[in-house]
């Protein structure tokens, strides 16, 4: 039988994105503006049912733009969760700011609220007083919403939510992404959905979505010539790629449902396997669009199976699975630079990895990955 490889998370096109490409080519907008950059970003505002959104090339820009609007300058400390993606803490570099990261709780993966307020206290003590707390919602899972927001208030620190791996997700019903002072999303290739690369930041006005444009744009200040008076980036979403968004919102709720389906298969195999447990949300307050499902494997388990055996198992077997997301605190760029809290993203990242959960992907495949467990455990 022919084997194909299966990805953890590839693209998967709905169909209409060629169409809005072609529309791009047959009225010239081939630029980064024109008429699908309007409409994708009029599709993710009616989705989100609040904020403005402006979409842009990547969600590190997003991010970057994101600690700009919030008024992040060199020297200043910016408090971020440890566990993510670089995406999250590079932007914080760009701007000669300080990051300052954070540990995670065991539910969620994602800040934790006891760590936080001990690096702001001690941080507000050593005459720091933070200027962002950079929060993530892991794999799709929201963070702490409620105890997040209380501290930010108390301490009078804003949030820079970044939602680039849970566009779909919401808490107490309300969509990810707007939760934030400033929220981000990221269209990357391996997102839930993608433009091929691209981004997008969400902001509560009008005349902040404006802002972030015109920084995105060369801040092109109003005069007939090229006038500056801010340093400027190019930062905006090509209408190309913004066709394929377009094309992309009219699938992202099956998509969802996919990776939710996805997610339930995983939970049910692995409910009776001792020493494996699938992250889930804590509870119904929580709702996730399950971008990655991710197991731990503990590493005293009957099978005697570890987390790296896992993975090459699954290799031999043309099956991509990556670890966790290596803490930042961890990682050489970061080696100076101070952290709250304990072991648990240490921990995680020892035991975790994410399994394939594409929306496109069969059950032919996913009964392909159950056997490789099945064989590990004899
Ligand atoms: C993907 C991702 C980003 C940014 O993504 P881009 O590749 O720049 O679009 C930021 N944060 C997290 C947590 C991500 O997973």
């Amino acid at each position: 039988m022919q084997k194909n490889k299966i990805w953890l998370s590839p693209p998967h096109m709905g169909g209409n994105e060629q169409q809005y490409i072609q529309e791009a080519f047959d009225t010239n907008w081939i630029a980064p503006i024109g008429p699908n950059i309007d409409f994708f970003e009029q599709s993710l505002e009616h989705y989100l049912g609040s904020g403005y959104v402006a979409a842009l090339n990547s969600g590190t820009a997003a991010i970057h733009l994101g600690l700009i609007l919030l008024g992040v300058q060199s020297g200043d400390t910016v408090l971020c969760q440890s566990m993510t993606f670089s995406a999250s803490a590079n932007p914080i570099l760009y701007q000669g700011a300080i990051p300052v990261f954070i540990d995670s709780e065991a539910e969620t993966w994602n800040l934790c609220p006891i760590a936080l307020e001990e690096a702001i206290i001690d941080q507000i003590k050593k005459g720091k007083k933070p200027k962002a707390i950079i929060a993530v919602h892991l794999y799709g899972i929201p963070y702490n919403i409620d105890a997040i927001r209380v501290l930010a208030d108390i301490y009078g620190i804003p949030i820079l939510e970044d939602s680039a791996e849970a566009l779909g997700s919401s808490y107490k019903g309300q969509k990810c992404g707007t939760f934030g002072d400033i929220g981000i999303f990221s269209f990357n290739g391996s997102k839930i959905i993608t433009t091929s690369g691209g981004g997008a930041i969400v902001t509560n006005s009008a005349a902040l979505k404006k802002k972030a444009i015109f920084y995105a744009t060369q801040s092109k200040e109003d005069a007939i010539h090229y006038e500056h008076s801010k340093i400027g980036y190019t930062y905006r979403m090509s209408n190309v790629c913004a066709g394929i968004g377009r094309g992309q919102m009219e699938v992202l709720e099956k998509h969802l449902e996919s990776r939710r389906r996805i997610h339930q298969f995983y939970a049910v195999f692995f409910e009776g396997i001792a020493g494996i447990t699938v992250h889930a949300v804590p509870d119904d307050r929580y709702f996730s669009n399950y971008w990655l499902t991710a197991i731990l494997i503990d590493p005293i388990n009957p099978y005697q199976m570890t987390r790296d055996q896992v993975m090459h198992a699954l290799t031999e077997e043309d099956i991509e699975s990556r670890p966790l997301w290596k803490p930042m605190h961890l990682q050489p760029l970061f080696k100076e630079n101070a952290y709250y809290g304990h072991a648990v993203a240490a921990t995680l990242f020892e035991q975790g990895l994410c399994l394939p959960s594409g929306s496109n992907l069969s059950d032919e495949a996913l009964n392909r990955i159950k056997g490789v467990f099945l064989q590990l455990m004899g």
